[in-house]
């Protein structure tokens, strides 16, 4: 595990005398490490040094850049019991939480942005149909925009705070992270092995800090990544544009999942109690609210309950000793409990959990929870909760389900359970989400060549695919005459009476012909 003892003592080489972060492990409540708690000034000296850093990194190229990227994926896999251990110590998820979730997620994308940043960072060569520029060579190029700043949260360590350092470092940029201050150890790490894999110093550094130090990045790059709540994420965004830089948002999310009464029940009920109850609900794309069709309620609601009920909770002890983790962010534990006494207190009934798990330990917990009978007045339906719980709602129909899926402020995913796949596309084409899986859940997460972003309050722009790099990069148009051209252009100066004339009959000619309809 990387503790900071391990760790330079002046912190990628920036001296800072602000205070130490404790980093607590959330399934047993021992402090596992301490970072420091960078302030302004701190970022603004990594930034200075991330910038004399960059162009020899932009000048490595893309094989030598994958070269690189390629190394690491090597080595997260070659380290990858030390890295899921550090996830593990400082979120307090289970193992496989931890190994599917964020080894082979981050695995696959070293590999991903080394082969592929090439093909979508590649120079375009554009055809126009205007004119003016008949014979010239048209260019669309991507340059790196120089220094990027990627905040990231606290539910995935590696997948979200690292995953997106990724592309930005392939693009050219140099890069600097701010983890939460709940996680940095796994950021700590995987710089460690960047480094060791040959990324030169200061390309990518970690500004290990509380929301102040991450406001004092956003001060300082050329583009911000951000994923976070849709409240921290709507300050970043006004900083940014004060700025005048691109920010990418990836927000809060409050997933549906529909389920058609023609629905393979068995399937069905095993994605939402997995989808919902996976790294202890707190995904941005956890199954958040189901609504079943009435014909296939009943048995819907009795496997999931049952599948739930045979869930196991607490501090991981390796490979398969519990499904359900702790519960990583310690005030997420008061809106997990606030959501479930809402509903109940507005008539919802509890099929099993409902509780804080009172272990008699320092870990926290909370109980794999099914909520029925529960509507859009309460917070659990509406407001991201982000915990292991599972709000289902009966429907008349499909309409209403498409109703109520789209009657919420978040856009981010959903899913659609149907035996007629046309009809469940159908269905998915009609949610207002970045991404809508049929007969599946956050399995799109994993497509890489996929877009990844939210809809509505939960984001702007996305991660994955070409956008998922070419957003780290500014677009450049070159126009090139070739040597043997004219000396003076038709449309210049003198103006004649006859070449203007036979300019605009040529217009006319080109744009003006055919009769309006
Ligand atoms: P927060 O918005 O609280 O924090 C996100 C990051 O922003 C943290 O590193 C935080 O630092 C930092 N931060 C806080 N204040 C500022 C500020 N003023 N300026 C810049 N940075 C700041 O989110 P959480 O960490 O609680 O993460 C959970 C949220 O993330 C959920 O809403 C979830 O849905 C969303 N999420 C979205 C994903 C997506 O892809 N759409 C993926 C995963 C999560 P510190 O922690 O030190 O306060």
């Amino acid at each position: 595990m990387a503790t900071v003892e391990q760790l330079p003592q002046t912190h990628n080489g920036v001296a800072h005398a602000g205070e130490e972060i404790p980093v607590e492990n959330p399934a047993t409540g021992q402090t596992v490490g301490t970072v420091p708690d960078l302030g302004a000034a701190a970022v603004a000296e990594m930034a200075r040094r991330a910038r004399a850093a960059q162009p020899a990194w932009e000048a490595y190229g893309f094989d030598g850049r994958g070269r690189i990227l390629s190394r690491a994926q090597k080595w997260l896999m070659d380290n990858s019991a030390q890295v899921i251990e550090t996830i593990i110590s400082e979120t307090g998820k289970t193992f496989e939480d931890a190994s599917l979730a964020e080894i082979s997620y981050a695995g696959n994308a070293f590999g991903f942005w080394a082969k592929n940043a090439p093909e979508y960072l590649a120079d375009e060569r554009v055809k126009s149909g205007q004119l003016l520029v008949k014979g010239k060579k048209l260019v669309l190029r991507y340059r790196p925009l120089g220094l990027i700043g990627v905040i990231g949260p606290w539910n995935y360590p590696l997948t979200n705070s690292f995953g997106d350092c990724i592309p930005a470092l392939a693009a050219g940029n140099s890069v600097i992270l701010k983890p939460s201050e709940v996680t940095p150890l796994t950021s700590l790490l995987m710089a460690e092995g960047l480094r060791e894999c040959g990324l030169p110093d200061d390309v990518l550094q970690i500004a290990t800090g509380r929301g102040a130090t991450g406001a004092a990045l956003v001060e300082e790059v050329d583009m911000i990544m951000f994923t976070g709540s849709t409240r921290t994420g709507r300050k970043v965004a006004e900083a940014a544009a004060r700025r005048l830089i691109p920010a990418s948002l990836e927000l809060g999310g409050k997933d549906p999942m529909i389920v058609l009464s023609d629905a393979d029940l068995e399937r069905a009920a095993n994605f939402a109690t997995y989808y919902a109850m996976q790294n202890a609900g707190q995904t941005c794309i956890s199954i958040e609210r189901v609504y079943v069709e009435e014909p296939a309620y009943e048995e819907f609601v009795a496997k999931v309950s049952d599948k739930v009920r045979a869930l196991r909770v607490g501090a991981p002890q390796g490979p398969g000793s519990v499904e359900v983790g702790a519960i990583t962010f310690p005030p997420q534990l008061e809106t997990i409990e606030a959501h479930v006494a809402d509903a109940v207190d507005k008539g919802a009934r509890v099929l099993t959990g409902g509780h804080a798990v009172q272990s008699g330990g320092a870990g926290r917990f909370y109980e794999p929870t099914v909520l029925v009978d529960v509507d859009h007045t309460m917070k659990c339906m509406t407001e991201e909760t982000f915990g292991p719980t599972l709000p289902i709602m009966k429907v008349s129909d499909a309409e209403e389900a498409v109703r109520l899926a789209n009657d919420s402020p978040y856009g981010l995913g959903a899913s659609v359970f149907s035996r007629d796949t046309a009809r469940g596309e159908q269905i998915a084409r009609r949610l207002e989400v970045g991404a809508a899986n049929v007969n599946d859940a956050m399995i799109n997460y994993t497509v890489l060549e996929l877009p990844m972003g939210g809809a509505k309050a939960s984001g702007l722009g996305s991660r994955h695919g070409a956008g998922g790099i070419r957003k780290y990069c500014s677009q450049q148009a070159i126009v090139i005459t070739p040597k043997l051209a004219l000396k003076r252009e038709p449309h210049m100066y003198p103006y004649r009476r006859r070449t203007s004339r036979m300019l605009a009959g040529l217009f006319k000619l080109l744009y003006g012909r055919g009769d309006r309809d």
